[in-house]
C-alpha cells in the first residue's frame, strides 16, 4: 500500500490517514479481501472478525483486509465504497483521517454514532 498510513484515531482506536493528497475521484484503497463469504458463513466466523464484513453483492460478503478494516466511519466521509476499493469523493490532504460512511457503504455493523458533524444519523 502506498499514500496512506495507519495510525491511532480520535474516531476509533485505529484509523487509516492520507500520507499524501488525493484528487476527487482517485483510488485512496484497493481492498485485498480476506475472503469472500456467503451469508450463512458469516456465522462461522470469530466474533472479533464479524466487524469487518462487508456486504459487496447479492449473497456476497466480504472479509475485510487490513488496513481497509481500520477505514472508520464517519456521517461526512471524504471516500466512498465503490468496487471494493475506497474512493475520494473530494479531494482529501495529507494527513487527514480516511472515512466512509458504513450507513450507505453496506456495511454489515450497526451501532450508535457520536461524530461531531452537524448532520450526524446517530443510528448507524
Ligand atoms: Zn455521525
Amino acid at each position: 500500500m502506498s499514500g496512506i498510513i495507519i495510525k491511532k484515531s480520535k474516531i476509533n482506536k485505529t484509523g487509516v490517514f492520507a500520507d499524501k493528497n488525493f484528487k476527487k475521484g482517485e483510488t485512496v484503497l484497493k481492498w485485498k479481501p480476506k475472503q469472500i463469504l456467503t451469508k450463512k458463513e458469516i456465522s462461522t466466523l470469530p466474533e472479533s472478525e464479524k466487524h469487518y464484513v462487508y456486504n459487496s453483492g447479492p449473497n456476497e460478503y466480504v472479509l475485510q483486509n487490513t488496513p481497509e478494516r481500520y477505514v472508520n466511519h464517519s456521517c461526512e466521509p471524504n471516500t466512498k465504497v465503490i468496487n471494493k476499493s475506497d474512493i475520494a469523493i473530494r479531494d482529501i490532504k495529507k494527513g487527514e483521517e480516511i472515512t466512509s460512511d458504513y450507513s450507505t457503504d453496506n456495511a454489515t455493523m450497526h451501532f450508535k454514532c457520536n461524530c461531531d458533524n452537524k448532520n450526524c444519523k446517530k443510528d448507524i
